[in-house]
């Protein structure tokens, strides 16, 4: 297996060995399809065409399926589909039954049993679509539903009730409605292309829906939010680069979990779209026994940077039907918080929410740094748990330069 060590610093490493040795990027290598051509291996389309989608494939490549996991892969498509393309497959340690990519794709008899919390449509989507397929839910910016198709199926997706089309939903997007309504509305200035995964359409329709979108004077920028470099990074191919950078200002958000799912592949296809130009960012969920771990998780925010992504969002799990087998506790994602900022790189840190259930949006929940605040001082405390006070303006700004104070220490640089 070809591996490349994430380190580039020469001598000690203050990184701990498991830490070390989480960051290393692996090739996800042929695994069962040892036999197939390359030609056909790198093919994003054999790869789709190859993808694991039932039981019985399923247990000739995993012999240790639970019967908790037999059942969940019986039932699975009445609820969300259960698809693998064989390279993300090959990623998973089939001796490990507590496996993290194992626990995120593959179906288990859980997700069949809702809390009385629990919502088949957490965020409030459907409730803020004014077309089909289009979410208008904060005031300058729409949601883009493009397809109910992904490369795979994630297990606690919030969109489970819609994406692989198993429960029934019928997702039929409409792109000149969808279109139209947001020529209609001159307030929006940014359009996130989701679903589903966009860049499953194929280049000529991508880049048709593309430059439709770009031809709308008032929309300043489109996004796209896509796992395909994660699940399919065959997928990016230079054609398809250079469709995107026509685009610009054209961001990306992947949606990344675990260290062991950035490969020497997924790097590679991540370094192709950066160096289009395009600026990427990571939403991961904090999921349980996956991520919620301090260790794995700053592997996978030191390895987002080494791959040019900047960490965006950790997103508490939605209350999406089936999924409290996967949910962490905010206490333990409040934790992680706490260990993260001014411990390592600021630019590794991302923002962690809660999408508020129903429909209310991301809100940011981070641990408490304010000790106390009025009109005069503002008392605050750094990473150390060290206490600070920073002097309030008259009108309310900070003043530039803090009051000096005996017992308290100076503000330190930022990390
Ligand atoms: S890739 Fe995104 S939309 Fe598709 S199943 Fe996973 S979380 Fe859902």
């Amino acid at each position: 297996m070809q591996a490349e060590m994430a380190s580039a610093v020469p001598g000690k490493s203050p990184d701990s060995g498991t830490l070390r040795e989480l960051k290393v990027f692996r090739s996800a290598g042929r695994g069962p399809w040892e036999k197939t051509p390359d030609s056909d291996w790198q093919d994003w389309r054999w790869q789709l065409k190859h993808r694991i989608t039932s039981l019985d494939q399923l247990q000739k490549l995993l012999p240790n399926l639970t019967k908790e996991e037999i059942a969940g892969a019986t039932l699975a498509n009445h609820k969300l589909a259960l698809a693998i393309t064989p390279y993300f497959f090959n990623l998973m340690d089939p001796e490990n039954l507590q496996d993290p990519v194992r626990r995120q794709v593959v179906p288990r008899i859980e997700e069949t049993r809702t809390a009385p919390w629990e919502m088949s449509d957490p965020c409030g989507e459907d409730g803020h679509s004014p077309v089909p397929g289009l979410v208008h839910r904060y005031p300058d910016r729409v949601l883009f539903l493009v397809t109910d198709r992904c490369a795979a199926y994630c297990r606690y997706c919030t969109r489970s009730r819609l994406v692989s089309n198993a429960s029934g939903y019928d997702f039929h997007p409409e792109f000149d409605r969808q279109i139209g309504y947001i020529q209609e509305h001159p307030e929006i200035r940014d359009v996130l292309l989701s679903g589903g995964d966009p860049l499953l359409l194929s280049d000529d329709k991508l880049d048709h829906l593309l430059g439709r979108l770009r031809a709308i004077p008032h929309l300043e920028f489109l996004r796209i939010g896509t796992r395909i470099p994660i699940f399919l990074p065959q997928r990016i191919t230079p054609a398809l680069c250079a469709i995107l950078k026509k685009y610009h200002p054209l961001f990306i958000s992947i949606h990344c979990n675990h260290p062991v799912e950035l490969s020497l592949e997924a790097r590679q296809a991540l370094e192709s779209l950066a160096d289009s130009g395009i600026p990427l960012g990571n939403q991961s969920v904090l999921l349980k026994q996956v991520n919620d771990d301090l260790e794995v998780m700053k592997a996978l925010l030191h390895k987002l940077l080494m791959c040019r992504v900047r960490p965006y969002y950790l997103y508490q799990c939605d209350l999406i039907a089936g999924s409290a087998h996967l949910r962490s506790s905010v206490q333990k994602g409040l934790a992680l918080m706490e260990q993260l900022r001014g411990h390592t790189t600021g630019y590794a840190v991302p923002t962690y929410v809660i999408d508020a259930p129903g429909g209310g949006g991301k809100v940011p929940i981070n641990p408490e740094y304010i000790l106390c605040r009025n009109a005069g001082r503002v008392l605050i405390r750094n990473y150390e748990g060290k206490v600070f006070e920073y002097p309030e303006a008259p009108d309310g700004s900070p003043l530039a330069r803090p009051k000096s104070s005996t017992a308290l220490e100076s503000v330190p640089d930022p990390a």
